[in-house]
């Protein structure tokens, strides 16, 4: 495995722990790790609630990184506390691109044995013409 990938995949494994919060809310059931073009990691953690509130770990760790004026995402890798490697799912995958142009080359770790790249995991997506 990659040794970026080794890192990121370390640190999703942080916050894929699963915690109930509430009789109406979770969280843990997915951590995401992210590398931008500068290097830098930034992670995230998901959030589940009974009325569609939730959020994907990706999204976490998207908001960390725009936080942090990055926009530009090298590699990204999701684990569950399930203990499997999470290909994001395809509202973040649209995320991922549409935050930086760029992304349509993140490497995406789909399982342990497998990375693409986000362009052919979207390969009809949209491109604005404006
Ligand atoms: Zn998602």
């Amino acid at each position: 495995m990659d040794k970026d990938f080794e890192i990121l995949l370390e640190e999703a494994k942080k916050f894929a722990k699963k915690r109930i919060l509430t009789n109406y809310a979770s969280c843990g059931h997915c951590g995401c790790a992210l590398m931008t073009a500068k290097g830098n990691i930034y992670t995230g953690i998901s959030i589940y609630s009974k009325c569609n509130l939730g959020r994907c770990a990706e999204y976490g760790a998207i908001a960390e990184m725009l936080k942090h004026n990055e926009s530009e995402i090298k590699k990204i890798v999701s684990f569950s506390a399930k203990g499997l490697i999470y290909p994001p799912c395809g509202s973040c995958r649209e995320l991922i691109r549409m935050v930086d142009d760029k992304n349509l080359e993140t490497e995406i770790m789909v399982r342990e044995d497998k990375v693409c790249k986000l362009k052919e995991l979207l390969p009809e997506m949209y491109i604005s013409k404006e």
